[in-house]
């Protein structure tokens, strides 16, 4: 039974992280005329009101992509200021687009989307989401749906992971998990979220994907005060296999947006 719904922490300082990232490398891979597949194992609903009780409730995206706006610490031509923007200019000035619209907003038609989500209500959000787009979204386990498409095609790409980590052994499966995607589809860009908790359990599951030689190989984490009383999320971190050329100068801008929003 699926409990976690990303409403309540949609916007918030670890999305930012996780959606900067990944809108750049995407920005990036579109710099070729080549066409490109993008994957997604653990999608959500695509698109969020951050007036929504449930947001307002948690207060969590105040402490992210509001204050950073706020600051105005992303430049107006970062990709993911492109993708909020055409998404607000959609959907209202509260929007906040969920990885999914990321991707489709900054991809272009000649590349394919695929997105997996197991919840039913989530999932019948997202293809609701994602009507305006060439998009296939699954209702079926993530992780099998990357294992049944991987190589895709077209064969450039990136495939994103970002669980909910609802499921603790999670921690355990994922390095072997990206370590077959990555023998698979050994071009492919693979970017992992995941949380960093008081309790480190996040730890080991580096260790082992940091021992198995995957080339280009990035780890970006960043730091920032608990989004509320008793929450035990301390940072976010992405590891990303064959990361593109110029991730790692990017990983050190948000760092240093990181730093000076938590600076004021
Ligand atoms: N990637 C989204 C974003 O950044 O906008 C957020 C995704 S949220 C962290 C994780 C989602 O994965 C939830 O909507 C949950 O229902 C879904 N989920 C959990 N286990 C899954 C599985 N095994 N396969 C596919 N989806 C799953």
């Amino acid at each position: 039974m699926l409990s976690y719904q990303h409403i309540y922490h949609a916007g918030n300082p670890a999305d930012v992280q996780k959606h900067a990232l990944l809108a750049w490398m995407l920005d990036y891979l579109t710099r070729k005329d080549k066409p490109l597949s993008y994957i997604e194992t653990h999608a959500g609903r695509g698109l969020y009101q951050l007036d929504a009780p449930e947001a307002v409730k948690t207060g969590e995206a105040e402490q992210g992509i509001t204050k950073v706006l706020a600051d105005q610490g992303l430049a107006v031509d970062h990709p993911l200021h492109r993708a909020l923007t055409e998404i607000r200019e959609q959907h209202g000035s509260a929007a906040y687009p969920g990885s999914p619209l990321i991707a489709a907003s900054l991809l272009r038609p000649g590349d394919s989307l695929q997105f997996a989500e197991l919840h039913p209500q989530e999932n019948t959000a997202l293809r609701d989401a994602l009507k305006p787009w060439k998009a296939k979204v699954h209702q079926q386990d993530g992780f099998e749906l990357a294992m049944s498409l991987a190589p895709p095609a077209p064969r450039r790409g990136l495939l994103l992971i970002d669980p909910s980590y609802e499921i603790k052994s999670d921690y355990a499966r994922i390095p072997g998990i990206i370590g077959q995607l990555h023998k698979k589809w050994n071009v492919g860009v693979i970017a992992l979220w995941y949380p960093i908790l008081k309790d480190g359990s996040h730890k080991q599951m580096l260790k082992a994907l940091e021992t198995q030689g995957l080339p280009d190989a990035l780890r970006h984490e960043v730091s920032f005060p608990p989004v509320r009383e008793g929450h035990r999320m301390m940072g976010s971190g992405m590891f990303v296999v064959n990361a593109p050329y110029g991730a790692a100068e990017e990983a050190a801008r948000i760092s240093a947006l990181f730093d000076a929003v938590s600076r004021k």
